[in-house]
């Protein structure tokens, strides 16, 4: 599987001059106040791609979901603020085209940038219609698919469009794709994986695959509690999820038989989310009745750090703790500063709320790779494919 890299066509294949190039990006932003953008990682990634089309000669038509509106057009997901801030990255208009006016995008001129408006307003893109995926086809000359983010969705425009044009590889796509398989063939070992987040149900498949692959794998975040609760332990007002315990303790049958190494909190913050004067450390295994574990403790943060600062290959998604308060972002923080520590190791993060939680820290460049899929990075790397990729032309 890791051949993939090799074989999928991506711009750089082909004849880009006088090409209307349809791209589907993932510039699925989180929007604060006043709809500013919170976080750009996701559009600036994007930038490589739009500019090679722009230097060949080509025009581009930018595709792109924002938020989960449904089908439903709903103004606050409009993807105005995207078009606008990326005009000025670009240095040139970029008009924001709505369904209705599609039809202007026929006349698109090289060197000219467009972005039609969110693709989910429309209950065709979700649910993979055909006919919605033509009339995405009948926009260009060329598919590029570059929304690594998306990857795993069979939606029109990831996977529907490819029966009505052919589809290649932008260049985020294809690094995404090229690191994350060398992730599956032959890291160095030993290799870590840190996973945290909130649920264990959307993580099972891919921690039971990774218990084959990986040395060691670090539990944290609301995930952890669930596999505190198959343990055993009270876990007093803890999120956890009753219904996944029985996998949970599979999960940790499955490592030993596979002889991995699984890391779990010894001790938390634990608090009332709603009362910061109630916040202290304790044992993992005597969380209070009436608090909530909501980060990791300094202990296990010293045992997570030893984890990272030895290993050779890291993959990390899911924040480890409520990262949205800035009381329990620490245990985040400290994970994300001992990987900036390991600049030997092959360090790769990801995962929406992860990258939110880190972007703005020192030494970002330290990281090797920033994947902007959380979803996608974990399916690859459970799968090594992704209902996209099927659909690329091959080369
Ligand atoms: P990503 O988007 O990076 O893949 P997830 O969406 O899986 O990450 O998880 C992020 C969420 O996990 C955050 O909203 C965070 O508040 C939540 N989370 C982390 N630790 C806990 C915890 N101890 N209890 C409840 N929620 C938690
Ligand atoms: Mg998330």
């Amino acid at each position: 599987m890791p051949l993939l890299k090799r074989s999928l066509q991506t711009v750089k294949d082909i004849a880009l001059i006088g090409k209307r190039v349809v791209v589907r990006a993932d510039l699925n932003v989180t929007l604060g106040k006043g709809l500013a953008i919170v976080d750009d990682t996701r559009i600036r990634q994007t930038l490589p791609t739009i500019n090679y089309i722009l230097d060949q000669g080509g025009s581009v038509i930018l595709l792109s979901h924002l938020g989960d509106p449904s089908g439903k057009y709903i103004p606050a997901l409009s993807l105005k603020t995207v078009s606008d801030y990326l005009s000025t990255l670009l240095s040139r208009p970029v008009p924001l085209v709505t369904w209705e006016n599609k039809s202007d995008l026929h006349e698109a001129e090289p060197g000219q940038v467009f972005l039609l408006e969110n693709l989910r307003f429309h209950p065709g893109e979700e649910a993979n219609d055909s006919d919605f995926a033509r009339d995405l086809a009948a926009l260009g000359d060329i598919y590029v698919n570059d929304a690594f983010g998306v990857s795993h969705r069979k939606h029109a425009s990831v996977v529907g469009i490819a029966k009505y044009l052919p589809v290649i590889a932008g260049l985020l796509l294809e690094r995404e794709v090229s690191v994350l398989s060398g992730l599956l063939d032959r890291p160095e070992r030993p290799f870590l994986v840190i996973v945290g987040g909130a649920k264990v149900s959307t993580k099972i498949g891919l921690l039971s695959r990774l218990a084959a692959l990986a040395d060691i794998i670090a539990i944290g975040g609301g995930m952890a509690n669930t596999f505190l609760a198959a343990q055993g332990n009270a876990i007093g007002k803890s999120f956890y999820e009753a219904g996944y315990t029985g996998e949970a303790k599979h999960l940790l049958r499955h490592a030993e038989h596979h002889r991995v190494k699984i890391l779990l909190p010894v001790d938390l913050v634990v608090g009332n989310p709603d009362n910061s004067t109630l916040t202290k450390v304790v044992r993992a295994n005597v969380i209070p009745e009436n608090l909530a574990a909501l980060d990791i403790g300094p202990e296990t943060e010293a045992i997570f750090g030893a984890a990272v600062a030895h290993s050779k290959t890291i993959v990390w998604n899911g924040p480890l703790g409520v990262i949205e308060k800035p009381e329990y972002a620490r245990g985040t923080e400290f994970i994300y500063y001992a990987l900036t520590q390991n600049t030997r190791a092959m360090t790769v993060v990801g995962g929406g709320d992860t990258l939110s939680a880190i972007t703005k820290e020192e030494h970002l460049d330290r990281i090797d790779h920033l994947s902007t899929g959380g979803g996608a990075m974990l399916t690859f790397l459970e799968k090594g494919s992704l209902p996209a990729l099927e659909v690329i032309q091959k080369k």
